[in-house]
């Protein structure tokens, strides 16, 4: 599966906020954004009108990076979103918090999504007792996610329980078992990224 492999920091510089994609290090002096809080490139510094295209493409761009997903799989998204019931704009995010990878993250294992995702795709997740690898594996509401039982024991994952994160609504966790469950599906209030998917709606119906 094909995925971003450039410098990671020069996304939040692009898209001109911290987007917290290398986990702890984004709430270190360390932190690209927080030195350089300016544009890559030669013109970063420069001052820019930004159209109105501009600006839904920042928004598409912010969301697809937030969520690591390349831009056909995300095109993917929109179009299921926008044949499903409700607002497409929150369809899309739903569909976005459901994945697997992001659930896993929201569970604490992992400090980043993308440290998550490599969980996922290194076997150690298991959906209502079966395997699943794919990081892109859309849960359903009353899917259980546990962690299978040779990596309970590794140091990484007692580290994991023994720092939970506070979890989202529509998630439950049971940290002493490794275990979470989808109890709801995420209402836009439970979605915390900084993404106006209105944009992002108006820039796919053209
Ligand atoms: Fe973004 Fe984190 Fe890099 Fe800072 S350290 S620029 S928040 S990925």
């Amino acid at each position: 599966m094909a995925r971003y492999t450039g410098a990671t920091c020069r996304l939040c510089r692009r898209e001109g906020l911290k987007l917290f994609l290398k986990g702890d290090r984004c709430y270190t002096d360390k932190c690209a954004f927080s030195r350089r809080g300016y544009a890559p490139g030669q013109h970063g510094q420069g001052r820019k009108k930004i159209s109105n295209y501009g600006l839904q493409l920042r928004e598409k761009q912010k969301a697809k990076r937030i969520y690591g997903v390349l831009e056909s799989q995300f095109r993917t998204y929109y179009e299921k979103a926008d044949k499903m019931r409700g607002i497409t704009g929150e369809n899309l995010l739903r569909l976005l918090e459901l994945r697997l990878d992001n659930a896993v993250y929201r569970l604490g294992y992992g400090n980043s999504r993308k440290e998550a995702r490599q969980l996922v795709t290194h076997g150690h997740f298991l959906v209502n007792g079966h395997k699943v690898d794919i990081p892109s594996y859309i849960l359903s509401v009353n899917d259980v996610i546990t962690v299978c039982e040779k990596s309970k024991a590794t140091e990484k994952f007692k580290t994991f329980a023994e720092n939970p994160k506070t979890l989202p609504n529509w998630l439950t966790g049971n940290p002493e078992n490794f275990e979470g469950k989808v109890v709801s599906e995420p209402a836009r209030t439970d979605i915390d990224v900084p993404v106006n998917e209105t944009l992002i709606v108006e820039l796919y119906s053209k």
